[in-house]
């Protein structure tokens, strides 16, 4: 694995996203090296190559103080926008426990303490650290990418995150810590269309941890996603194959919708946005950022006269 240090000239970046506000991305890359990741693209931004996802970290050494500036302009301004760790990476993959830029970001928050909503979403339970700084932002949440239940293909797919099975415990902890939580289902995998049990059983795995919400999203099959992902489905039975390549059909979206509908009724789940997300292949924007206009944007930030709200339940 390669690591770099760098120095970020801004961290709390606009986001495109249909449900934060802003992004903080304290790393470029993500060693975790999912096989459908969207954010492979970002690899460009440190001249890496696109089959080199997940062999890559560069740490954003100045994160942390970056940070601190930008919030204080936003709280000078009276606004305290939603803010997502992370977009682009993972906020708590195994580099994280020596640089701590995810913890520092936080304990900035919680020193506010910050009124907004500060979500986190990732794959890994190391985020279990920080339930302490977490506990002191008043509206966090912390949301675990699941996208199955079975070890098995979460290894196949998500080559170095945590087990499906690990993240399941991690909600349910969090959970019982008092933590507000969610759960991320993206990508909807394309078997689970002719594989109801297993989603069923993703379903139920999901609202035993404590969850009451989940964003669910489609596939996402824009061509440099397909490079990487078409790769290793190519030593899989042609069936398989074929699966995938349908993904992107109105037809697969459609039966997957009406079983997420059902599912999610059945397990007593509530969908966030209210929809299963999809990002069209002819979009310009990358999976998970939709282009919100900057006057929805502005709708959606919260304008305060103090920082100081109660905790969210
Ligand atoms: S954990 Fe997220 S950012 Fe990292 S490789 Fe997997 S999908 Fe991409």
């Amino acid at each position: 694995m390669k690591v770099k240090e760098i120095e970020a000239k801004t961290v709390l970046v606009r986001s495109k996203l249909p449900d934060a506000d802003y992004v903080v991305n304290p790393y470029t890359g993500c060693e975790l090296g999912c096989q459908y990741c969207y954010a492979s693209f970002t690899g460009r931004f440190v001249s890496e190559p696109i089959n080199n996802w997940g062999r890559y970290v560069y740490a954003k050494v100045n994160a942390v103080s970056v940070f601190k500036a930008e919030l204080e302009r936003a709280r000078k301004a009276g606004r305290a926008p939603s803010i997502l760790l992370s977009s682009v990476t993972d906020a708590y993959q195994g580099i994280e426990k020596k640089y701590r830029l995810t913890r520092g970001i936080l304990e900035v928050l919680a020193r506010e303490p910050y009124p907004g909503v500060v979500s986190i979403l990732t794959k890994s339970p190391l985020v279990l650290r920080d339930v302490d700084v977490l506990r002191r932002i008043p509206r966090a949440e912390v949301g675990l990418t699941i996208t199955t239940t079975n070890d098995r293909l979460s290894r196949f797919l998500e080559v170095r995150a945590p087990l499906a099975s690990r993240r399941l415990r991690a909600l349910a902890e969090l959970h019982a810590e008092g933590i507000r939580t969610y759960a991320f289902v993206g990508p909807l995998l394309p078997h689970f269309r002719y594989d109801r049990e297993a989603l069923d059983a993703l379903f139920a795995g999901l609202a035993q941890t404590g969850v009451d919400s989940v964003f669910v999203e489609h596939i996402n099959l824009r061509p440099y996603i397909k490079q990487r992902l078409w790769q290793i489905l190519k030593a899989e039975p042609l069936a398989i194959q074929e699966v995938y390549r349908d993904a992107s059909t109105v037809e697969h979206r459609l039966a997957l919708d009406a079983m997420i509908a059902e599912l999610l009724e059945q397990h007593g789940l509530k969908l966030r946005l209210n929809r299963v997300l999809y990002h069209d292949e002819g979009s310009p924007d990358t999976l998970g950022e939709r282009r919100v206009q900057d006057d929805n944007v502005q709708d959606r930030e919260l304008n305060v006269r103090s920082w100081k709200l109660p905790r969210r339940t």
